[in-house]
């Protein structure tokens, strides 16, 4: 056997790719990257009532966004099933699994009593054949070892001991002899050569049944490490309410895939103190090690600080593309505050070194890159209408128009410079001149900064802007 690392992503494909499999994902991808090896995507599609095709398109384009790109083609559980049926039929004749039947008030009396008793349930066919007529009707349980006990070393959790007598004989195939998810899981991890199984610890203790069928098969059991589940900023396991949406969600407001991969490693897994992990330095530094034992807190103020850092840090060609995708993408919902049709990107462009150092997202800089895209008669709002209502506005804006108009060269210097004196010769402080030269520009009173939108937006839409006003 290569020792090779081998992951997967395994989502039961029932809805979109939220947030807590996003981060199962990427801690699957850094992995096998930081060892130069293999990760592999595993639809488990074997629950047809809630498995859905557009889920599967949903968790393709999560992680392709994410750029979570699986190494293989994915592979589909439910084609698996005939070597999962395979693989039953074995253990039958192995001895470690049988055929039972009881009907559903007598598998709850033998539960009931087994509750009592403060032990797994045993189920009839495990000690001797059931009767003929019942085959057809009948499951295939796995024999589970009743003495002893099923330790996993987990590589997160340490070693977790469950006493067998605990762990009952789970159903390998239905009555109508499909196979259920424990032996699917097992079968599909044991064919892919997955060596290193990292999942939610919610499926901790069906580990330890997975291994009492590994054992039982005589296979390689994988390396274990179950991460605990993403709570919201008040403690409680994630919801929507906290904000738990789907990863592509996260796009359309505005994040950049990079900041989301910093902010998803951070999420349950650290290395030393460091917040900005740039995704070649989380290849190479991931590892098992770095990933907590508590669980992590969905905290969207880091992910807004780590985000204003990528998109203060991106190259503008990196930004003016994610921009373009997330335009395409079409779904700002009431997120962008003016029509979308209005922006020009290469007018975007010249101005994002001054937009980009103020947003947070990128929906965050379009928003701020609206005045760029008004056009006379400008909209204003409450704060702005006001600011411009009051009495000296109107001398001030003819004051500053003249200036403006014989300002020599346009650049971000000669502005300010200009601006300056003309307070300084009418004796006006800065902050008389620059909210209605704001609001005239803008229509609004939070904008880039003044010199920046003067410059931005050119001296004859400057002035036409101001002359509008009269
Ligand atoms: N399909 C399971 C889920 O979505 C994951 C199973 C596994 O990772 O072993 O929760």
């Amino acid at each position: 056997m290569s020792d090779t690392v081998v992951t997967r992503f395994a989502p039961s494909p029932t809805g979109f790719l939220h947030i807590g499999g996003a981060r199962t994902a990427l801690f699957n991808w850094a992995f096998a990257r930081a060892n130069q090896g293999k990760f592999l995507l595993r639809i488990e599609d074997t629950d047809k009532a809630r498995s859905t095709q557009e889920a599967i398109e949903a968790i393709k384009q999560g992680l392709s966004w994410l750029e979570l790109t699986p190494d293989e083609e994915p592979v589909f559980q439910s084609q698996q099933q005939d070597r999962h049926i395979e693989i039953a039929k074995q253990l039958l004749e192995a001895g470690h699994a049988y055929r039972s039947y009881a009907t559903e008030s007598e598998i709850e009396a033998i539960r009931t009593k087994a509750r009592e008793d403060g032990v797994a349930a045993r189920y009839p066919g495990r000690d001797e054949p059931i009767a003929e007529e019942f085959l057809e009707q009948s499951v295939v349980r796995f024999k589970a070892p009743i003495k002893g006990k099923t330790t996993i070393h987990d590589q997160v959790q340490g070693d977790v001991t469950i006493a067998n007598d605990q762990l009952d004989d789970l159903v390998l195939l239905r009555s109508d002899g499909t196979p259920t998810y424990m032996l699917a899981v097992v079968v599909d991890d044991h064919d892919m050569g997955i060596t290193h199984v990292i999942r939610g610890d919610d499926h901790l203790t069906n580990c330890a049944r997975q291994i009492q069928i590994y054992e039982a098969l005589g296979w390689t059991l994988p390396t274990f490490a179950h991460i605990p589940l993403i709570h919201g900023d008040d403690g409680a396991k994630l919801s929507k309410r906290h904000g738990a949406l789907g990863a592509e969600q996260y796009q359309t407001m505005g994040y950049l895939a990079e900041a989301m991969r910093n902010y998803l490693a951070r999420l349950g897994w650290a290395h030393g103190d460091e917040e900005i992990i740039p995704t070649d330095k989380l290849i190479e530094w991931f590892d098992l090690k770095g990933i907590n034992k508590a669980p992590a807190r969905l905290d969207i103020e880091k992910l807004q600080h780590i985000n204003g850092h990528y998109i203060r840090n991106s190259d503008e060609s990196t930004l003016i593309t994610e921009i373009a995708a997330l335009i395409e993408k079409d779904d700002f919902g009431q997120e962008l505050t003016y029509d979308k049709h209005l922006i020009d990107l290469d007018t975007l462009k010249q101005s994002l070194p001054f937009l980009s150092e103020r947003s947070k997202t990128l929906v965050e800089l379009l928003n701020s890159a609206k005045y760029l895209y008004q056009s006379i008669p400008l909209s204003f709002d409450a704060k702005a209408t006001k600011i411009l209502d009051k009495d000296q506005v109107p001398e001030i804006l003819k004051g500053l128009k003249n200036e403006l108009e014989n300002c020599p060269k346009w650049e971000k210097e000669d502005i300010e410079r200009l601006l300056k004196q003309f307070a300084a010769a009418k004796g006006l402080k800065f902050g008389q001149i620059a909210p209605p030269l704001r609001a005239i520009l803008t229509g609004s009173t939070v904008s880039p900064g003044i010199y920046d939108v003067l410059y931005s937006l050119g001296q004859q839409e400057s002035l036409k802007r101001i002359e509008a006003f009269f």
